[in-house]
């Protein structure tokens, strides 16, 4: 069984609506991959054809560090990756084996990547998922040896909403500014698309069956909050770009805390991974993830070289900083660390649990941003990602303080943790709930499954009922809880946390507008009420529609 959430109805297509923003425009699909044609020719020069599988290789991966040099963090450590695959000895010697036993160049690219695959795919784990990069590499090489168009972007000549099965790392990376929009077919929240898009300020629809039906060059309009997509006349295109661009006037007009319609406030803070994602307009950061700043490290970074890079974001944020110890293992790989390959990595050594056989990675992690909150006199807190029960947050907090650092928090991803948060904030001075991982957890989805989009939804009601449950346990002891996963970026998700009672919302910088404004348009009452209809709903997608109609209903 698949679990796609994506539903047909007479006025469009509906996905997850994962990035808000509207627009309109024509939709163009990623170019396919290329295909080898049926009759395979016979090979008159087998060195010829070795030398020339070999130039295409090269060609890809000098592509590849091209593109790579025109971005940066994960999505160019992805293009090196997939650059140095293009020309590892093991691909070529393979190829060049296949070519004697009379394959030509395309061909034996095709087949000694699908013999890489297989090995890959025997080791498991981040290994396999390397499967997908390599596929890239050969639909290149296929490519570029047969004279057929890249696969990829497509480049339509105007401004367009880019339509794809999904998108890999190395697409999102590449995104040039004519995209207006994204429609996947698969993906989920917490999917690069989602991630990538809400960076950057595009709408975005995930999981939206249907949409590669629509042939290329079909005027649709893209709502990312709803999730709906539908077909409109080529000449209502304008027309929607000029409300949506009065909507973003009229969000980016309102300044200022976040509080409720009636003035409850709701602190709006910054989900980032450093200093260039810190935007002005916020009250703090609510989540500052430090494994970006290791992701490509060998060896560990010292004390004084953390204290430098913790400084440099500290410095640039106004209000209080909430800092996460390193999240390392399952989907966030840091290679100085020597971590096991295991079989269930998300359910291995990762998180907080990683300081078991690492201690100083996390001491010397804590005296650094103790030598950066005394010298910037930043307000930081510190959490540790990934706890699972009471002990291990009364450990963490103990650490913490010992470095001298006052506030130690956890993040509540696991269900074993909300389940029992009473005892954990007996603990600890606050929690932050991470839904990426709490969706994943509690519905037993793998975050980076796009075929599973539908469990792995936050509106999910037994992920609602461990945040409610969460909440309350924090308005019982006084102490704030806020969301920092993807999902608080989501305006309509917002206004159901703050009826749950959570205290404060951690997003990317390009969501906070659209999650203010529409805070700004509700009393705490109205706050409560959507909740209770989100929580009593039988599943995710009528709690999001109820949800979402009451909203509309009520503007209208
Ligand atoms: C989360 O799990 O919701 C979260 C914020 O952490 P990350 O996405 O970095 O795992
Ligand atoms: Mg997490």
């Amino acid at each position: 069984m698949t679990s796609e959430p994506h539903t047909s109805h007479a006025d469009g297509l509906t996905g997850l609506g994962v990035s808000p923003g509207r627009t309109a425009g024509p939709v163009y699909r990623m170019s396919p991959p290329p295909t080898l044609p049926a009759d395979v020719p016979p090979v008159a020069d087998p060195a010829g054809e070795v030398s020339a599988a070999a130039a295409a290789l090269r060609f890809v991966a000098d592509e590849l560090t091209r593109l790579s040099r025109q971005v940066a963090g994960t999505a160019s450590e992805v293009l090196d990756t997939e650059a140095m695959m293009a020309v590892d000895p093991t691909l070529a010697d393979a190829v060049a084996r296949r070519v004697d036993a009379g394959r030509p160049a395309a061909w034996a690219v095709t087949d000694a990547v699908a013999e890489q695959q297989e090995a890959f795919a025997a080791i498991g784990g981040y290994i396999a998922e390397r499967a997908a990069d390599l596929a890239d590499v050969r639909d290149r090489a296929v490519a570029r040896l047969l004279g057929l168009p890249m696969p990829g972007l497509p480049a339509p000549g105007e401004p367009y909403v880019l339509i794809a099965e999904d998108l890999s790392p190395a697409d999102t990376a590449l995104l040039g500014p004519r995209v207006l929009a994204i429609v996947t077919r698969r993906g989920g929240p917490t999917s690069h698309t989602a991630i990538l898009a809400k960076a950057r300020g595009l709408p975005a629809v995930v999981g939206c069956a249907g949409i590669l039906d629509l042939p290329d060059a079909t005027p649709v309009s893209v709502d990312g909050t709803t999730g709906v997509v539908s077909v409109v006349a080529a000449a209502a295109v304008p027309e929607v770009r000029e409300a949506a661009a009065r909507d973003r006037a009229r969000l980016s007009s309102l300044t200022g805390p976040g509080r409720t319609a009636d003035g409850r406030p709701v602190p709006l803070l910054l989900n980032v991974g450093g200093v260039a994602d810190v935007v002005a307009d916020a009250e703090g950061v609510g989540l500052f993830r430090t494994e970006f700043l290791f992701l490509d490290r060998t060896t560990a970074p010292t004390v004084d070289e953390q204290a430098r890079a913790y400084a440099e974001v500290f410095a640039a944020v106004p209000g209080k900083i909430v800092l996460r110890t390193l999240d390392a293992g399952a989907d966030k790989p840091l290679p100085f660390l020597g971590l096991a390959t295991e079989d269930n990595p998300a359910l291995g050594v990762r998180g907080l649990r990683v300081a078991r056989d690492h201690p100083a990675v996390l001491a010397d992690q804590l005296a650094a941003v103790a030598r950066a909150a005394a010298e910037t006199g930043a307000d930081v807190q510190v959490m540790a990602p990934m706890v699972a029960t009471a002990a291990e947050a009364a450990e963490f907090a103990a650490a913490v303080r010992s470095a001298g650092l006052p506030v130690a928090g956890v993040m509540i991803e696991v269900p074993g943790a909300a389940l029992r948060a009473r005892a954990l904030l007996e603990a600890v001075d606050f929690v932050s709930i991470g839904t990426n991982d709490l969706s994943q957890y509690t519905m037993a989805a793998d975050r980076t499954n796009g075929e599973l989009a539908g469990l792995l939804d936050p509106w999910q009601p037994a992920v609602l009922e461990l945040v409610a449950r969460t909440a309350r346990a924090g308005a019982a002891a006084g102490k704030p809880v806020g969301v920092c996963g993807e999902s608080a970026g989501d305006p309509l998700l917002a206004l159901v946390y703050t009826g749950l009672g959570v205290t404060s919302l951690s997003m990317s910088g390009s969501v906070l507008p659209a999650v203010r404004a529409s805070l700004a348009a509700r009393s705490f009452a109205d706050c409560e009420y959507l909740a209770r209809l989100a929580l009593d709903a039988p599943d995710a997608a009528t709690a999001r529609r109820a949800v979402a109609g009451s909203v509309a209903g009520a503007a209208t």
